[in-house]
């Protein structure tokens, strides 16, 4: 027992990996704007999500590329077109990025009332019975406000050590190859998926206290099985902007001041991301 201890120890200290997840420093960002093309996403009064997704990439894009020296931005897409889950991972993993960032525009379901009109007489068993009738109505309105930030959960961390040992650009150059059945890279992946995870935490918090300093609802970081997120190879987070059915912030995300506070919002997370997985 003691030995496994200090064996893992050992490797935790002197794996590259470590070194590696540490000190890589942040050279390549994916942005990610969801949906698009034939794929709309969700709607709201007068717009749809794959716009305002697009909308915010390039602002967030144009942000880094400004102000971050020494980082790239790579797209998934910079038109209304559609690529499929697969070709926006093909496109992270190739790039070899050290970030993954997805765009996206909340929606929650609406409310439904019925509204008492009155009674009418139907035949039921060959009586006359009174039964009350109802208006209904479907309110695709929502109350609901606010930004959130989610991450892989751990339970789709497999498909995460898949797409690394498929994708091993990344992580071979530092290790060599990676064979998933020699205990010794098992370690090594559940460190780095580890690394990932703890790296997409710190990148959502700091970019849910940039929403709130703008005075946006902070719905928080969570944890989701995420696809969009499980076939890349390097730390994620999906950024949910806003609520496209809640009519004053569909307001908002088509403005301009709004689409440049969101894009501001998380372009401050990701300088204060850099600025801290860079320290050492
Ligand atoms: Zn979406």
């Amino acid at each position: 027992m003691k030995f496994y201890i200090k064996l893992f120890l050992f490797l935790f200290a002197f794996s590259p990996i470590f070194a590696l997840a540490a000190g890589k420093g942040l050279h390549k960002i994916v942005i990610d704007a969801g949906h698009g093309g034939s794929d709309a996403g969700a709607g709201g009064k007068f717009s749809h999500e794959k716009d305002l997704t697009l909308a915010i990439s390039l602002r967030l894009g144009a942000l880094i590329e400004r102000n971050l020296k020494n980082v790239e931005v790579i797209y998934t897409r910079t038109t209304d077109i559609y690529p499929s889950l697969k070709e926006r991972h093909r496109i992270a993993n190739q790039a070899n990025a050290d970030l993954f960032i997805s765009i996206h525009i909340n929606s929650s379901r609406g409310t439904t009332e019925r509204i008492f009109q009155g009674y009418k007489t139907i035949k039921k068993k060959k009586k006359r019975v009174q039964v009350p009738v109802y208006k209904v109505i479907h309110h695709h309105e929502t109350t609901a406000s606010g930004t959130e930030v989610q991450i892989l959960g751990l339970h789709r961390a497999g498909q995460k050590a898949t797409a690394m040992t498929s994708n091993t650009d990344n992580v071979e150059e530092e290790v060599g190859m990676l064979d998933v059945n020699d205990p010794q890279t098992a370690i090594i992946i559940a460190q780095y998926l580890q690394a990932f995870q703890g790296n997409s935490v710190l990148l959502g918090t700091y970019i849910q206290q940039e929403f709130s300093t703008q005075g946006r609802t902070d719905r928080g970081v969570k944890q989701m099985g995420l696809e969009v997120l499980a076939g890349s190879a390097m730390p994620g987070v999906l950024v949910e902007c806003g609520f496209i059915n809640n009519p004053s912030e569909e307001e908002y995300m088509n403005s301009e001041v709004g689409l440049d506070e969101i894009a501001r919002a998380i372009f401050n997370g990701v300088r204060a991301y850099k600025a801290e997985i860079e320290k050492n």
